[in-house]
């Protein structure tokens, strides 16, 4: 980087033609607020709620969720922060809820734990929403969605403590809602699932994982992991796509919206936001910052005609070199 951080904070992220590309943060630890808003963050794009729940040895109450999730809605308020519901299973596990499974990418995991498990849900959301009381930037994100019937319990379930923190004095609006769309079957639904909610968020980590059919952590098929691989980027296209015909915003959450390359198609393709780690941030801001939409979009066309991975890191690495 050839600009200080601290000059590139106060830049906003905006290509040379004046499109402006909101990016956001991924947060977990109470540790990652100051980072983000060191960087100039414009909100939390998701905050990865099990987080806390990983580093506590049983789960915790409803009166100390609360506590954490006002710290993360205080440290960015007004700024919006996108809280996922508990995302446990596959790769994240608790140990005072252990869960033994063949194959736990393909299991119990994100929502249909807490869907199985309303009590776990409906704590979380009641501490979500009375921390929120007096703030409302919080935003609701579900994890690992795969049809309507699962959002539409989630969606009854939202309701029911938003009824009961009210019952109990508490003066909060109804959150916005999302979906991620990580599970193939949600990219082939983004219609269905969009109109019924405020906004989606695209997770490509497994996304990416789902679609190739490759394990996201292991290392004997790492070289098969690719989000650039020309059927994920039709995917995401096709998501952006489908959620601006009914209108509604996308967001993409994965480790692919902090690789600046990726994050000049995805900018291309029409993401309203693009959250990643904070590390990551200045470097995206600052390559976004070197070229046109325009460019940008000529660049996308060109990718989206490759047939071959290889093909589309090449061009990328060779457009990278171009712009210094
Ligand atoms: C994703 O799947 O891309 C995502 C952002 O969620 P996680 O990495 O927590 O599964
Ligand atoms: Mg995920």
């Amino acid at each position: 980087l050839n600009l200080g951080l601290d000059a590139l904070r106060s830049l906003p992220c905006e290509t040379l033609d004046g499109h402006h590309m909101p990016l956001w943060v991924n947060t977990g630890l109470f540790a990652d607020v100051a980072r983000a808003q060191e960087r100039g963050a414009e909100g939390v794009g998701l905050y990865r709620s099990e987080v806390p729940f990983m580093t506590n040895e049983r789960f915790p109450g409803e009166k100390e969720q609360a506590a954490i999730y006002r710290q993360q809605l205080a440290a960015f308020h007004p700024l919006p922060v996108t809280m996922r519901t508990l995302d446990i299973g596959g790769d994240k596990a608790l140990s005072y809820f252990p869960i033994k499974e063949e194959n736990p990418f393909l299991g119990w995991r994100g929502i249909r734990i807490t869907l199985d498990h309303p009590e776990i849900f409906l704590v979380q959301a009641r501490a979500m929403l009375k921390a929120s009381e007096g703030l409302n930037n919080l935003r609701i994100l579900l994890p690992m969605i795969s049809g309507l019937a699962e959002l539409e319990e989630a969606q009854r379930l939202l309701q029911r403590a938003w009824s009961e923190v009210r019952e109990e004095g508490f003066d909060v609006p109804m959150p916005p809602v999302g979906v991620m769309i990580e599970i193939p079957a949600a990219v082939f639904q983004t219609r269905e699932l969009a109109r019924r909610v405020d906004f989606l968020s695209v997770g490509s980590n497994d996304l990416t994982q789902y679609l190739l059919a490759v394990d996201r952590n292991n290392p004997r098929v790492a070289s098969l992991y690719d989000y650039l691989h020309p059927s994920v980027l039709q995917a995401l296209k096709r998501v952006v796509d489908d959620a601006h015909g009914v209108g509604k915003p996308v967001s993409i959450c994965g480790e692919m919206a902090g690789d600046p390359a990726a994050a000049v198609l995805l900018m291309a393709m029409g993401f309203d936001s693009l959250s990643m780690n904070a590390t990551n941030l200045p470097k995206v801001k600052w390559l976004l910052r070197q070229l046109s939409l325009a460019q940008a979009g000529e660049l996308l066309g060109r990718i989206l005609d490759l047939e071959h991975p290889q093909a589309t890191h090449a061009l990328l690495q060779q457009t990278l070199r171009d712009l210094g």
